[in-house]
């Protein structure tokens, strides 16, 4: 059975854009729509009412390909294209760098960030600019071609779309972006967790521990006990070889439970690898620790570790280290300690709880 998880799929930033693309291109054949009413009804020049149908069909064509995921970008470059056409056609036959169409050109470098990203934002920024400066070299030429100079209701009309136009793309550019950080947080917060857990049994793996436990150590107040166990299922392999692995991954999470079910809230309980746990037990005396881990031995020795074998029964042999005035001691040194200790529970027929410090003083049983 493969338990591995399936890959997280990748976002790309172009995927991203294309909701707001969606949203922008519905916004701007609408909006294109309302103007060739308007310039319909208002009676205004055949060639600016084309214009404004000819930008309206470009934009409803763009519409259409967003549909199609290839051909996004295509889309959002029409669709900008569309806009550009309508502001800057508009501009030529309604007084150049005086009609009320000009001012949208800030808009189309706007929208194009919003649906094409920042290089298209950068291209359509450089297009309004020139066409700017065009109309602003051009303009004795311009006039002549003014259809329709502006009025003061088209004013209003264009500084007011132009306000609201920004006013939503920035808005939902904005929202988007705080969204994505939103998620981005959650997925770096599920992947650390990820990454400090055993997959079998649900709690720390080694690596946390010791980086848990550098910490834990290095802010210890002086004189302050730290206690750290190592336990080791005694005769493992044969309950693999007797039952088979699966089994034996079900009983090392029957393990995890009696130990969880014991270890305080303030201990660090991890699967050091394999059938070995470690706990560090912070600000806990050697008798105290002693007490804790007889007590995890006489539970699991008495519990009925549930399979779909049937219950399972086993013992496990634990080492200890505690620091108590020690300044100057590492957590390496620390579980080599234990490991000693643990390796002299083997040794002892296993089932047992062993100190280091009392294999120092050649008492090696407790
Ligand atoms: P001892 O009392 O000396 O510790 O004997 P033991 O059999 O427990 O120790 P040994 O080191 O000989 O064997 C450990 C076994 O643990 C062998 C390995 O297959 C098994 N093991 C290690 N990790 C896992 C695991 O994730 N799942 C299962 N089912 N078995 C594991
Ligand atoms: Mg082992
Ligand atoms: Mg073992």
């Amino acid at each position: 059975m493969d338990n591995r998880p399936t890959p997280p799929q990748p976002i790309s930033y172009d995927i991203s854009l294309t909701p707001t693309a969606r949203a922008a291109a519905i916004a701007s054949v609408i909006a294109e729509t309302i103007f060739t009413i308007y310039y319909l009804v208002s009676a205004y020049p055949a060639p600016l009412v084309a214009i404004q149908i000819a930008a309206s069909l470009l934009g409803a064509f763009g519409l259409v390909l967003l549909r199609r995921s290839s051909a996004t970008r295509i889309a959002a470059q029409i669709l900008t294209g569309a806009l550009y056409i309508s502001v800057i056609g508009l501009a030529l036959f309604t007084g150049g760098l005086l009609s009320s169409a000009s001012p949208w050109l800030v808009f189309v470098p706007i929208m194009a960030t919003v649906i094409l990203g920042a290089q298209g934002g950068l291209f359509w920024g450089g297009v309004s600019l020139l066409s700017a400066v065009g109309l602003y070299l051009f303009r004795g030429l311009l006039l002549a071609w003014t259809l329709h100079p502006t009025q003061d209701i088209d004013r209003l009309m264009d500084l007011s779309f132009a306000v609201l136009s920004g006013t939503a793309a920035v808005y939902v550019n904005e929202l988007i972006k705080s969204r994505a950080m939103k998620e981005l947080d959650e997925a770096k917060a599920q992947l650390t967790r990820l990454a400090n857990l055993d997959p079998l049994t649900n709690i720390y793996n080694r690596r946390h521990f010791i980086t848990r436990s550098e910490t834990a150590l290095q802010n210890r107040s002086a004189n302050v006990p730290f206690s750290i166990l190592l336990l080791d299922i005694d005769h493992f392999k044969e309950i693999n070889d007797l039952h088979g692995h699966e089994i034996g991954d079900q009983a090392l999470v029957g393990v995890v439970a009696v130990c969880s079910a014991i270890l305080r809230k303030a201990d660090i309980f991890a699967r050091f690898g394999g059938e070995e746990f470690i706990a560090l037990l912070p600000n806990t005396t050697q008798e105290t620790a002693v007490a804790i881990a007889e007590r995890l031995r006489a539970a699991l020795e008495g519990a009925a570790l549930p399979t779909t074998a049937g219950d399972l029964r086993l013992t496990v042999s634990i080492g200890i280290s505690v620091c108590c005035r020690e300044r100057i001691i590492t957590v390496q040194e620390l579980i080599r300690r234990a490991d000693e200790a643990l390796y002299q529970a083997k040794e002892s027929r296993r089932n047992k709880v062993v100190c280091w410090h009392d294999l120092l003083r050649g008492v090696n049983e407790i």
